[in-house]
């Protein structure tokens, strides 16, 4: 069974904390498939097979070379074995719901992986953001989102536990990019009459913290507030 890597917490971005703390070379190292995004919020990132991909908010998605280019919170591992799953009429409320139940993931980390036809897809793109940072939450308030129809790509995220949700987004964050590479964000909604993949659950997950960064040492996090801001920021349906 293979490890979820993770670097930064939604809670430290939820906070303001933006800037780069983990160059992609060395993310690289812990895995060659996940999402996270860039310094200062910059995009949603997707990496497959070991390439990195970035949708910015004007649209236009970057195929990432510079592996000193450094995020401030993403989530990589290495597939291992993973269970190939074939799924019909597939939206949000099957993923949430009949999916969960059905492979009993309510209490583990998982990755799932979609592709096929989509009749739409509906994602956002978090702008980048300049010093002094503002919370995810008001950053949340202004984020382009992007309609697409009949189009043919792949979905890839992570499922996490509820009782895991300050440090990560619960339930499911996935991401979408087209198979020509000319489109993705961070997914909202779509529908598929059916897609093909595979997923896995993990048994450890690796939470690694950026120590050196000054920012994170000295933020402080609300916790009464952070529940309701990461549902407003991250949440999907
Ligand atoms: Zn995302």
């Amino acid at each position: 069974m293979s490890k979820l890597y993770e670097h930064g917490t939604l809670a430290a971005l939820m906070a303001g904390n933006m800037a780069g703390t983990i160059a992609v070379g060395d993310l690289l190292k812990h895995g060659n498939t996940g999402i996270g995004t860039f310094d200062g919020l910059n995009g949603e990132v997707i990496i497959l097979n070991g390439e990195v991909y970035q949708a910015v908010s004007d649209g236009h998605v970057n195929h990432v070379t510079e592996r000193d280019a450094k995020m401030p919170f993403a989530s990589v591992h290495f597939p291992d074995k993973p269970t190939p799953v074939t799924l019909q009429q597939v939206n949000f409320d099957l993923l949430n719901g009949q999916f969960v139940d059905d492979h009993q993931l309510a209490n583990v980390f998982a990755f799932l992986k979609l592709s096929g036809h989509f009749e739409k897809v509906h994602t956002r793109i978090a702008p980048k953001q300049e010093r002094p940072y503002p919370s995810l939450l008001e950053v949340a308030k202004g984020q382009p989102e992007f309609h697409r129809q009949d189009i043919d790509g792949t979905i890839l995220g992570y499922y996490a536990p509820d009782v895991f949700g300050s440090i990560t987004a619960a339930g499911w964050h996935l991401h979408f990019i087209s198979d020509d590479r000319q489109f993705a964000g961070h997914l909202l909604g779509f529908s598929a009459d059916q897609l093909k993949g595979d997923f896995e659950i993990f048994d450890t997950l690796e939470q690694h913290l950026p120590v050196e960064d000054q920012d994170y040492r000295q933020s402080k996090v609300d916790l009464q507030s952070l529940r309701a801001g990461i549902a407003a920021a991250e949440g999907s349906k």
